[in-house]
C-alpha cells in the first residue's frame, strides 16, 4: 500500500478512536441518542474527517442500522445492551469500529463473547488466511461462550469510499477457500446474540445509500439527489442529514420517490429474527504480516 494512502487509513482510524472515547465517557441513562450521534459526528468532522456513514447507535435486539431520526427523542434506560458504530473517513479512505455496553453492567457475556472473537480473529489474520478459516474461528470462540453468532452479518474489506467492498466474512462458518490479500483492509465485525442468530429488516428505514442518478419528479427529490452526489457520494448518509431539504413530510414524500425509482436504496434497521440481545465489536485492519489495527491505539 502506498505511503500517503496509508497514512489516511490511519487518520481516519485516530479520528474513531478519539470518538469512542467521547462516546464512552457520555453513555449513561437519560443519555438522547440524538444528543450522542450528534456529538460523535461533529467531533469526526472537527478532527478533520467526515462520517463514512451516520453513527450506529443500535440498541438491545436491534444489531445495527438504527441511527436517530429528525427531532429523535429516543433515550438510554439502565439495562440496555448499545452498540456504537462509528465510522470516519479521510479522502474515502475508511476507518470503521463499533463496542458495546450493557448499562448498569461491569460484564456481559454477549459483549465479551464478540470481543473474544475479534480478538482471535486479529491475532490469527495474515495474508493468504481463508475466509473459511476465518469464519470458523469466529464460529468457533462465539459458541464457546454459549451464545450464537449472527450468522447473516459479516465483516467486510473496505475501499476508498466503499464501506463493503468486495469481500465477506461471515460470523457463522462458510467453507469458502477464497483467500484474503496482503493490503487488503478489513472492517472486521463480530455479533452474537441470546437469539436463533439470524437478523431481519425492520422498520423506519433511517439510513441509505445512493444506487444511481435518475431523472425524478419532485423539487426535494433533485435536492436530496444533489447533497448526496455532492457530500455523501457512495457512502450511506443519514435522512437527518436532510434536515434542511424540506418538511418532514416532502422529505419523506421525497425518500420514497427516490427508493421506488432505485435512486436511493435504503439500510433498514436489522432485528434479531427471535428478538434476542445483540452485541457487536469491530476493528479496522490492514492485512500484513504485520497488521495494523487502524482504529486501535
Ligand atoms: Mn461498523
Ligand atoms: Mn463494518
Amino acid at each position: 500500500m502506498e505511503k500517503e494512502i496509508m497514512e489516511k487509513y490511519e487518520k481516519a482510524g485516530k479520528i474513531c478512536q478519539e470518538a469512542k472515547e467521547l462516546a464512552r465517557t457520555q453513555l449513561k441513562p437519560g443519555l438522547k441518542l440524538l444528543d450522542l450521534a450528534e456529538s460523535i459526528e461533529k467531533l469526526i468532522r472537527d478532527k478533520g474527517g467526515e462520517p463514512a456513514f451516520p453513527v450506529n447507535l443500535s440498541l438491545n435486539d436491534i444489531a445495527a442500522h438504527y441511527t436517530p431520526d429528525i427531532d429523535d427523542t429516543l433515550t438510554l434506560k439502565e439495562g440496555d445492551l448499545i452498540k456504537v458504530d462509528i465510522g470516519a473517513q479521510v479522502d474515502g479512505y475508511i476507518g470503521d469500529t463499533a463496542f458495546s455496553v450493557r448499562l448498569g453492567e461491569k460484564s456481559d457475556t454477549l459483549i465479551k463473547a464478540a470481543e473474544d472473537a475479534l480478538e482471535s480473529f486479529i491475532k490469527e489474520i495474515r495474508p493468504g488466511k481463508t475466509v473459511g478459516e476465518m469464519s470458523k474461528l469466529v464460529e468457533e470462540v462465539v459458541l464457546s461462550h454459549g451464545v450464537n453468532p449472527v450468522r447473516n452479518l459479516a465483516g467486510h474489506s473496505l475501499e476508498q469510499y466503499k464501506q463493503h467492498g468486495g469481500l465477506s466474512i461471515p460470523n457463522g462458518h462458510i467453507p469458502s477457500k477464497e483467500e484474503i490479500k496482503e493490503g487488503q483492509v478489513l472492517g472486521m465485525e463480530v455479533f452474537t446474540t441470546t437469539g436463533e442468530g439470524l437478523v431481519k429488516e425492520s422498520s423506519p428505514t433511517l439510513i441509505y445509500i445512493l444506487l444511481q442518478p435518475k431523472p425524478v419528479r419532485l423539487n426535494e427529490s433533485r435536492k436530496i439527489m444533489q447533497l448526496v452526489i455532492e457530500k455523501f457520494q457512495t457512502l450511506p448518509f443519514a435522512r437527518r442529514w436532510l434536515k434542511g431539504v424540506g418538511s418532514t413530510a416532502m422529505l419523506q414524500l421525497a425518500l420514497k420517490e427516490l427508493t421506488s425509482k432505485e435512486v436511493l436504496r435504503e439500510y433498514p434497521p436489522l432485528r434479531e429474527k427471535s428478538n434476542g440481545l445483540t452485541a457487536q465489536a469491530e476493528e479496522t485492519i490492514i492485512v500484513l504480516d504485520k497488521p495494523i489495527i487502524t482504529t486501535r491505539a
